[in-house]
């Protein structure tokens, strides 16, 4: 069972891991929302950004989306709670989010046993958050945050995009 094994292997990181008194304040008083995808995983993303563990507050989803208002309160606390004091929003190329199939996903849905009638009460591409371009994605999401009432004027909110093979990122958005 894999609970089991990351239970067991956990016993052993701590017996070999000294601990750390890292604050929980944001080093570098930044935020980043960025794509939950796999290959962005154990630090990749933040290893290819120059980003140390206590560096940033990091706020994951399916599509790096900031239509939930979840994200923006996550953004909001980072900057009001927890001192961050500017916003990167990183997509990247290859997204799983991009073009989801809303039949066959629904199809899936109903096999897995969801109600019918709770699948029609979404438009589930929108729901899911399927994108039709990862860059229009990051310079639609930076404009969210940006637009947000509740994120002030003066924090620079950034859009980026990663190539998820190499790590190399492009600025699609400059917030300065
Ligand atoms: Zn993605």
């Amino acid at each position: 069972m894999l609970l089991n094994e990351i239970v067991e292997y956990n016993k052993e990181f701590v017996d070999e891991f000294e601990g750390s008194k890292l604050s929980h304040i944001p080093q570098k008083k930044l935020a980043i929302v960025a794509c939950m995808d796999t290959r962005l995983t154990d630090g990749f993303l933040e290893k290819a950004m120059g980003i140390s563990r206590g560096d940033a507050k990091i706020i994951k989803n399916a599509g790096n989306n900031v239509l939930d208002r979840d994200v923006i309160r996550s953004i909001a606390a980072a900057i009001f709670a927890l001192g961050s004091k500017e916003v990167i929003l990183v997509g990247h190329y290859d997204c799983g989010m991009s073009n989801v199939d809303g039949e066959k996903l629904k199809s899936i849905m109903l096999e897995r046993g969801i109600y019918p009638e709770e699948i029609a009460k979404i438009d589930i591409e929108d729901w899911i958050g399927s994108i039709d371009s990862e860059e229009s994605n990051v310079i639609n999401g930076v404009n969210k945050i940006k637009s947000s009432p509740l994120i002030p004027d003066d924090v620079p909110v950034h859009g980026l995009i990663m190539d998820p093979i190499t790590g190399k990122v492009d600025i699609l958005v400059n917030g300065y």
